[in-house]
This record gives structure tokens, C-alpha cells and sequence, in this order.
């Protein structure tokens, strides 16, 4: 499928109500003040009706179409209300089966990865350039927020907002994602720094060795790929917890940890 295909489809189901209908009074100067204002703000968990019908669909095929790709690619992921939530709604649909996840966030951690390949006087200045976010949330952007309402199945809301898949599998592999979890999100002085909170550090001038960090989002993506490998049938089997648990920490780093701690996790490391 082409980018024009992609765009067809897309426009098909929005027309059809699929994609949520009340974003007509977003316009390019919404993007502008948004891209001004940076990240969008996480709210908390659980996604309201209308969300859950929107990740119902996305989750099967859209989020492969390059032109969607490409919107998260920018906006490194979504927003987190909506990273966290659209984990948690796979992982429910597909009773923990994450293939699509690690697929999109590999992608996302090797891009970051490159991001800190700078060197160089102004060395902060250009990863700050590389990492920050040039569009929105798709899902926000879209109008989808606590308040939408959607047509899905009240079964089907009801199964897509269950946890306990994902906390299963945050169980069973907190022991790794824990020492990732941003020490500015959960104010717990913890060195490690989520990508908007590293953004926020670096342009205050707060931030010059950046070795930790790049070790760290290195880390991440390295785990992450053997956990993406370990969907390929000859590779099953071949991922440990600690591979598991960089998906966690690759959505931690992209959106930040606040919805998750705040409201799907919260028993602590
Ligand atoms: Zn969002
Ligand atoms: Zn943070």
C-alpha cells in the first residue's frame, strides 16, 4: 500500500465514524500553538469509550500504514495518556501478545539512538533539535480525549480497558523496567530522565554529560530488538524478562512515566 492509499484509507474510516468525529475545529493554528507549547500534557488513565474504540481499529492495521508511521515517528509515539493506554488496550485484545509495540518502538529507540550520535561544541544543543516532537499526539490531534464517546460494544470497551494483561507482564519483568522509570517523573532523585524530561534539562542548560543517557536509550533499544526478534517463529523463545521489559522502558523514555506510575502501576519498584 502506498502513501495515497494509506491517506484513502484513513479518510475512508474517518468518514465513516470510525476515526472519531469531533476534531473539525482543529486547524493548522492549533499546530502551531501546540508545536509552540511542546508535548501534550498526560492525563490519567482509564481511556474513555470513544478511545478504546479508536485503538479497537488502530491496533489491527492502521498503525502499519506508513503515513501513521510516519505521525508517530514524529511525535515520538503518542502523548502519554494515550502511549500508555494504547499499551494497555493491545495488550488486553491480544491477551499480552505486544508484536505491534515492540514493532513501532524498535523503530522509535533506533531513531533515538541515532539522535546521540553528536559531537561537538553544540553537542546538546543538536540533540535537543533531534529529539524534540514536530507534530501531535495523532490520537489528540484527532480530538480524542476523557470525554470521547465512541459506538463500540460495551463488552468490547469493557475488555479493551482491563489491565491485568499488562500487569502481568509488568509483573513479571518490573525488576528491569523499574531502574529506567524517570527519576523527575516520580520525583524520586533517580538519575535516569524520560525523553521530555531530558528535553526540558538539556535546554535549561541543566544537562552537559550526556553518557548516561545515550547508554541507557543504547540499552533499551538492544533488549528491545531481541523482544521484537522473538516474534519471528525461529526466535521464539529465544527473549528474557529483561528484553520484555525494555518495551516498558522504550514507552517510559518516549512519553514519560506519569500515567503509567499514576495509574496502572502503583505498588512501587
Ligand atoms: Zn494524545
Ligand atoms: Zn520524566
Amino acid at each position: 500500500m502506498d502513501g495515497n492509499d494509506a491517506r484513502a484509507t484513513w479518510r475512508n474510516r474517518w468518514t465513516l465514524g470510525i476515526l472519531g468525529n469531533d476534531r473539525a475545529s482543529r486547524d493548522t493554528t492549533d499546530m502551531a500553538q501546540w508545536l509552540e507549547a511542546g508535548d501534550a500534557t498526560a492525563e490519567d488513565l482509564p481511556l474513555s469509550d470513544g478511545e478504546i474504540h479508536f485503538l479497537w481499529w488502530f491496533i489491527q492495521g492502521s498503525i502499519m500504514e506508513p503515513d501513521i508511521r510516519w505521525r508517530l515517528r514524529r511525535a515520538w509515539g503518542m502523548c502519554g495518556r494515550h502511549a500508555w493506554g494504547a499499551l494497555s488496550a493491545e495488550a488486553a485484545f491480544y491477551h499480552g501478545f505486544l508484536h505491534g509495540p515492540a514493532v513501532l518502538y524498535v523503530d522509535l529507540m533506533e531513531r533515538a539512538l541515532g539522535a546521540f550520535q553528536v559531537r561537538g561544541a553544540l553537542q546538546v544543543r543538536r540533540l535537543v533539535r533531534r529529539l524534540r516532537a514536530t507534530g501531535p499526539c495523532l490520537m489528540c490531534e484527532m480530538g480524542y480525549n476523557a470525554a470521547s464517546r465512541g459506538m463500540a460494544r460495551e463488552k468490547l470497551v469493557e475488555e479493551g480497558r482491563d489491565t491485568s494483561a499488562l500487569r502481568a507482564f509488568a509483573e513479571e519483568t518490573r525488576v528491569y523496567w523499574w531502574k529506567t522509570v524517570c527519576g523527575r517523573c516520580i520525583a524520586n532523585g533517580a538519575s535516569a530522565r524520560c525523553r521530555p524530561h531530558l528535553l526540558e534539562e538539556a535546554t535549561l542548560g541543566a544537562m552537559r554529560d550526556l553518557t548516561g543517557h545515550h547508554a541507557q536509550v543504547q540499552n533499551i533499544f538492544e533488549h528491545l530488538r531481541v523482544y521484537k526478534q522473538s516474534f519471528v517463529w525461529e526466535y521464539h523463545g529465544t527473549d528474557t524478562a529483561e528484553d520484555r521489559a525494555a518495551l516498558i522502558s522504550a514507552i517510559g523514555w518516549c512519553s514519560g512515566w506519569l500515567p503509567w506510575i499514576g495509574s496502572i502501576w502503583s505498588t512501587g519498584p
